[in-house]
Parts: C-alpha cells; structure tokens; sequence
C-alpha cells in the first residue's frame, strides 16, 4: 500500500457537532458524506483512526449548568459519543471500508474495548478504527483523548475536524468581526494566546510529545481528502 500523501497513518478527531449538522442527534446525509471521504483517503493507502466527540448529544458542563453532578453528566457525555461511532461505522461499511470501533467503557454487544495493540492490528489491514466513549474518565474532553490515542497508536499527525470554523483564529470568528486567522501556530502561542478551539490539556500533551495538529473544517466536501493528502489548510499547530 504506498500513499501519495506524506502521511501512513492519521488520528482524524471528528467532533460532535458535525456528526449533527448543527442539531441534536445523527444526521445521515451529513455522516454519509463524511464516510464517503474516508473511504476515498484508505483507498489512497492511509491508515485512518478516528475519535469521535459527542457535543451533538450531551456535553457535561452544560449537563452541570442544568443542576447534575458533574461525573454522572460526563459519563452520559461519553455514551452519546458512542452513537456516533455506530452511525459513522454504519456508513463507512455502505462505502465498502471495514471498520472496528472500540469504546473505553467496555460494551461487549456493540464495540470491542480499546486494546491498542490490537487497533494498531486493524489499522494496518486497512481498516478504520472508531475510538468511543471518551478516555472512560469524567473530566477529560475528546480532544484530550484524541491526542493520547494518536500517540499511543503511532499517528503521525493529530487532524481536528472542526464544523462552523475553518481554523484557529485570534477570537472566534462567529463572534468577532475582526478576528484574524493563523495559519501556523506554536503550541506555546496557542496557550499563551489562551485559545479555545481544542482544550488546553490537549494542546499540552501534543507539545510535550511533538504530536503535530492540524484545524480544519468539515463544513465544505474534499476537506478530510486534501488534508489527509498533506495540502495546507486550516491551522498547523507545532513546536
Ligand atoms: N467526556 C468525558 N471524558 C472523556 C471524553 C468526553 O467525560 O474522556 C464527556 C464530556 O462530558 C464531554 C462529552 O463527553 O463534554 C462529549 O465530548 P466532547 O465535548 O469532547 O465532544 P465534542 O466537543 O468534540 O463534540
């Protein structure tokens, strides 16, 4: 299997939102579309793992806001990711692209539990490994997991499939007229600047490891394709 791109094998962290189209549950037309770019990046030859977020379900803090414990909210968090790891594994399949997905909270029925070595198996006969439920700790976001997944199973870059925002800006651009786009971006900048496109602990883990990320949008077709085809867009955040 050689690939063209300068990548063998990507963490692609897919938040919650997209899977939503912007509303509360699972919207396939928008699943599918994404699953169809996938496919077109293993047939290239990458490996891809993906983790999933669940904003588009439950998100604990504002579980918390509304009065839960924060942990209980968190674990409902986790769970609803695991919707969108079935859903995305459902329209991967339809595009002829085996897939595993393996969950941090062991759900024997539906998912295997994440056995890395085992993910780094899969990978390399060309399947998709669809990471869910988080790290299976309160307190931490998916992002975080993202990045300790892409470590730990080797991923040679950390790509953060954003929906409504196109980068990392000064502000947020949705917000604030005058916020301006970075292009690259240094971890130390990113938290200096105290940005919020991925949380801090996550920025952190890929500085103290040299794990390269790369924010992008999932709003216009062709995204994943050219990213995971090493074209520049969105924000490069590096050492
Ligand atoms: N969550 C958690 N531990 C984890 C990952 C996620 O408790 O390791 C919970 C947390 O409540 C979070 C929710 O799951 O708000 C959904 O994940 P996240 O907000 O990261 O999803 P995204 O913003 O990417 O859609």
């Amino acid at each position: 299997r050689g690939t063209a791109g300068p990548y063998k094998r990507v963490m692609l962290k897919l938040s919650g939102e997209v899977f939503g189209g912007g509303q509360v549950g699972v919207d396939p037309i928008v699943v599918s579309a994404v699953a169809r770019q996938i496919a077109t990046v293993v047939r290239s030859g990458v490996q891809v793992a993906i983790v999933v977020g669940g904003g588009n379900f439950f998100r604990g803090a504002e579980l918390q806001q509304g009065g839960m414990d924060r942990d209980r909210a968190d674990y409902m968090g986790m769970l609803g990711t695991v919707m969108n790891c079935l859903a995305l594994q459902d329209f991967l399949e339809k595009e002829g692209v085996q897939t595993r997905v393996q969950t941090a909270i062991t759900m024997g029925q539906v998912a295997e539990p994440y056995i890395p070595r085992r993910a780094e198996r899969h990978l390399e006969k060309g399947r998709v490994v669809i990471f869910g439920a988080g790290s299976g700790m309160p307190y931490f976001s998916t992002d975080t997991v993202a990045a300790q997944r892409a470590l730990e199973i080797g991923a040679e870059v950390l790509l953060m499939g954003k929906q409504g925002v196109d980068g990392v800006y000064s502000a947020d651009p949705n917000r604030h007229d005058d916020a301006v786009k970075f292009d690259d971006l240094t971890y130390d900048d990113y938290l200096a600047r105290d940005l919020k496109v991925a949380d801090a602990t996550a920025i952190s883990m890929a500085r103290d490891y040299k794990l390269p990320m790369i924010f992008f949008s999932l709003d216009t077709d062709g995204t994943i394709v050219s990213v995971c085809a090493g074209e520049k867009i969105g924000t490069s955040v590096h050492a």
